[in-house]
């Protein structure tokens, strides 16, 4: 299909970023070409049609998809970021990293109980953040119909930490 054999002719694989050892996924020349971005957001959003009223994006490369997909499906868009970031009373998790943690925040406020929610990001890797994302968003009371990634790094297994969720990816490495 036209979105896997773009992300495989266009994906930039970099050894050895950010740390050694690491083999890092770049997407950016997925997203900067205009047949190979729209393919990857058509076939993110093609599975959950009509399932969901906003799309929630993980900062910084998922509110490029999300913000993208919102658009196309007529639907909003949510901004999970890093901690820090978001001025009004959020919600907070924290995850583990490889190496230390991280958190991420969303507003309480900005959705509606009740709200279906889409969760979009570029790659999947242990799934701590996507997890995170989607206990943030149940908190608010949303309900998560589903992640959608264009990467999943398959031998991270990251569903585990997403076990009982509808996670799709548009390519398995
Ligand atoms: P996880 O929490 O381990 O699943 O890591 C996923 C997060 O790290 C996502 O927000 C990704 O953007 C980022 N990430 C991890 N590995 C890669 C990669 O190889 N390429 C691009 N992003 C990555």
């Amino acid at each position: 299909d036209t979105a896997r054999s773009a992300l495989d002719r266009l994906t930039a694989v970099v050894p050895d970023f950010p740390s050694p050892g690491i083999l890092f996924r770049d997407l950016t020349p997925v997203f900067s070409d205009a047949v190979a971005f729209r393919a990857v957001v058509d076939a993110l959003a093609e599975p959950f049609a009509g399932t969901f009223d906003a799309v929630a994006g993980v900062e910084a490369r998922g509110f490029l998809l999300a913000a993208a997909v919102a658009y196309a499906t007529g639907t909003g868009v949510v901004t999970v970021r890093k901690a820090g970031k978001l001025p009004r009373a959020v919600h907070r998790e924290s995850y583990d990293l490889e190496y230390g943690q991280a958190a991420l925040e969303i507003h309480q406020s900005d959705l509606p109980a009740g709200t279906r929610v889409l969760v979009l990001d570029d790659v999947l890797a242990t799934g701590g953040t996507l997890a995170a994302a989607c206990a943030l968003l149940e908190r608010a009371e949303a309900t998560v119909v589903g992640c959608a990634v264009v990467l999943e790094l398959g031998a991270l297994g990251g569903r585990q930490l997403l076990a009982g969720r509808t996670v799709r990816a548009l390519d398995i490495v």
